[in-house]
């Protein structure tokens, strides 16, 4: 069993993408091509945005966007302390400082309350500027956009809506990558929409800083290519990987229901002995991953080596919060200021999962995770029944 079974992906989609792929090659359209900009007008579609501007990673969607907003040294950013690396380390590059914010323990999303007191704080110092919210779209989840909207508004935040697991994800009906002033997404292999390599996008109805964007990931372009208006940065997405996420994106709907039925499958089976993730009604995750909360450390880290030892992968996303990353030390920022953050990096565990993971293998999984939990459970008795 695989943790996210991409050769299962390329078989079923096999014939379409080898095509697309060596329609690129013969087309010597290697930079730019026309699959490019068409996948462009399909993604905005998509998400129902008037711009999407592709580059070349989900990190550095991030970068464009904070480049179009001139963030910098002295301004202040939100971020969510339970995230990938990426979602602060973009903030820290354009020298302006991350800020971060604990988590709410049922959706794994940033927590408005926090977010809240952390503004009202920084406010309060008058050390820094508070300028940009980013909001993750966890394992798949779109963040608490009503809430976070009205906070936004309220201090005069932008939200750039890091939804890099998120593609897919919906709000009644309002996709995620259209809840940002500027939302931005990963094509990473393992991510909701992945090609072959590194890719990414940055979403919004904005035209001036859709402009900016596509400037800034083509080396600051002016009105060509050879006039250079200011310091950019070379970040195209490769019309291979276009053509390859074209091909993807038509089979993008039924792989969505097949993973939302996936991760029923594991809720209906798992509801009743651990903590399954939460779905606020209305909302729709486009499922990266389907994570577990356990009791403590101990029964995690028991629970992840028994299933290693029956050959089922699972992983922990993630085992620190940013804040408490060697990179960050320099912030000395104080052990209690996260304690939901920290409490989640204890106790999550995320199991296979990917639209192709049949019902045998939801069940494989589920058993011996009702296994592990009964043996802990009973004494001697039950472990005689087991054996
Ligand atoms: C993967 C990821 C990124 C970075 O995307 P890359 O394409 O790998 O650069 C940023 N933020 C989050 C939340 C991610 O999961």
């Amino acid at each position: 069993m695989q943790f996210r079974d991409l050769s299962r992906q390329y078989q079923a989609l096999k014939a379409d993408i080898d095509r697309a792929m060596l329609d690129v090659a013969a087309s010597s359209a290697y930079i730019m091509g026309h699959h490019v900009q068409e996948l462009e007008r399909e993604l905005a579609e998509y998400a129902g945005t008037r711009h999407c501007i592709s580059c070349a990673s989900g990190t550095d969607a991030l970068t464009l966007a904070l480049k179009a907003w001139g963030v910098k040294r002295g301004d202040a950013v939100f971020v969510p302390d339970f995230t990938f690396f990426a979602s602060a380390e973009a903030v820290s590059r354009e020298g302006a400082t991350p800020v971060f914010v604990d988590i709410d323990r049922e959706t794994f999303n940033i927590d408005p309350a926090d977010l809240e007191n952390k503004i009202e704080a920084t406010i309060r110092k008058g050390l820094l500027v508070p300028k940009v919210i980013i909001t993750v779209d966890l394992f798949g989840l779109p963040a608490n956009y009503p809430v976070i909207r009205r906070i936004a508004r309220k201090h005069r935040l932008l939200i750039l809506e890091d939804g890099a697991q998120g593609f897919g994800g919906s709000i009644n009906g309002k996709r995620n990558c259209s809840f940002g002033d500027i939302s931005t997404t990963s094509f990473f292999p393992s991510k909701p929409l992945g090609c072959y390599g590194d890719g990414g996008a940055c979403f919004t109805d904005n035209d001036e800083w859709a402009a900016l964007m596509d400037s800034y990931r083509m080396h600051g372009k002016g009105s060509s290519k050879y006039e250079n208006v200011r310091i950019g940065m070379n970040s195209r997405l490769d019309t291979i990987q276009a053509s390859i996420i074209q091909v993807k994106l038509k089979a993008f709907a039924e792989e969505l229901a097949a993973v939302n039925k996936a991760a029923a499958e594991y809720t209906a089976r798992l509801k009743n002995i651990v903590q399954t993730p939460a779905v606020p009604a209305g909302f729709m995750s486009s499922w990266t991953q389907y994570t577990i909360k356990l009791n403590d450390k101990t029964e995690r880290d028991g629970l992840q080596a028994y299933l290693h030892s029956q050959e089922i992968p699972s992983r922990v996303y993630y085992p620190a919060p940013i804040h408490r990353q060697v990179a960050y030390a320099n912030l000395g920022i104080s052990e209690a200021e996260c304690p939901v953050a920290d409490e989640l990096c204890e106790t999550v565990l995320s199991l296979p999962m990917h639209p192709y993971i049949s019902l045998e293998e939801i069940d494989e999984v589920c058993n011996a995770i009702e296994r592990f939990l009964h043996r802990r459970e009973g004494a001697g008795e039950n472990m005689a029944a087991l054996r």
